[in-house]
């Protein structure tokens, strides 16, 4: 079955609920939630988020929480020089693995982290140390931390797959980990995502193994392969096209994985209930665009 979805916000007094709720709208059957703003830590206690609500909804709907992941927010770096920080983004990721384990989701993709002080050898080693850490203070906890393949921005850790599985390599329960796929950095970071999407399926399962991937990230890119620049473009419209994309969500080497749409909005909207209805009927909308805007 294809499981579709797109990044939902989690805000209001709706809270998970309202989640679940925005995901019906856009016909999804799987969702990526931020569990508060992603560019800061402040998050509301659990026994605010409405929880059992959502779980409702969702059961009524034939929604499995299966397909839904969090995503931790993008400026936590574990791989930070200032041990005063990493200790903070070991808290506050070992709070949000908790978060999403009271909510009955079973991963959270996290981007590994930046090599600010400039040496990507130590980042990678303070990052794997951070993550042993997180998965001993929630020992016993059904929750993957699902690694994101980095476009190579800035100091980005995660470009390669060898970096990938160096930090799998590194962690100790193995079991808590997946990696989370993401089509514009991949691209971005130089691997021929519309040219040889087979090769680098291959090279990934050689490196580091298809079995890990536990989440994709589906997105178009504005810039061309190796940009390193990470600007996600809507589906279809970007450097990798309709079908390159299309060839990706119905491979059948990937075919159980949830995948998630992180586009951007078009003039202030979602593009989400569009962009899943041209995925579902195979045919790319030109105007797709124009129709978003004016909705
Ligand atoms: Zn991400």
């Amino acid at each position: 079955m294809l499981k579709i979805g797109s990044h939902v916000s989690m805000s209001g007094d709706d809270m998970f609920l309202g989640s679940v709720k925005e995901a019906i709208s856009y016909n999804a059957n799987s969702f990526m939630i931020y569990t508060g703003a992603p560019q800061n830590t402040r998050r509301r206690p659990i026994d605010e988020l409405k929880i059992k609500e959502a779980h409702e909804l969702m059961e009524e709907h034939g929604l499995s929480l299966d397909n839904v992941v969090v995503h931790a927010p993008y400026i936590i770096n574990l791989g930070n020089p200032d041990p005063e920080k990493r200790a903070f983004a070991v808290n506050f990721l070992t709070d949000e693995v908790k978060r999403t384990h009271a909510m009955g989701i079973k991963q959270m993709v996290l981007h590994p982290g930046n090599a600010t002080g400039g040496n990507r050898e130590e980042a990678i080693n303070w990052i794997a140390e951070g993550l042993n850490e997180i998965i001993n203070n929630t020992k016993g906890i059904d929750v993957k931390i699902a690694l994101e393949t980095m476009a190579g921005k800035g100091t980005e850790v995660g470009r390669t797959f060898e970096e990938i599985r160096q930090l799998i390599d590194l962690v100790q329960d193995k079991d808590r980990m997946g990696v989370c796929f993401d089509t514009c950095h991949t691209s971005d970071a130089n691997y021929p995502i519309k040219d040889d999407f087979e090769g680098v399926l291959d090279e990934f399962d050689k490196v580091v193994g298809l079995e890990w991937i536990t989440v994709m990230h589906i997105n178009d890119s504005k810039n061309e392969q190796g940009a390193a620049k990470d600007r996600h473009e809507n589906f279809g419209f970007g450097h990798l096209g309709f079908d390159t994309l299309i060839n990706v969500i119905y491979n059948p080497r990937l075919k159980d994985i949830p995948k998630i749409l992180e586009t951007p909005y078009v003039e202030g909207k979602p593009p989400y209930k569009h962009e899943i209805e041209m995925i579902r009927n195979k045919e790319f909308n030109p105007d797709l665009k124009e129709i978003i805007a004016n909705s």
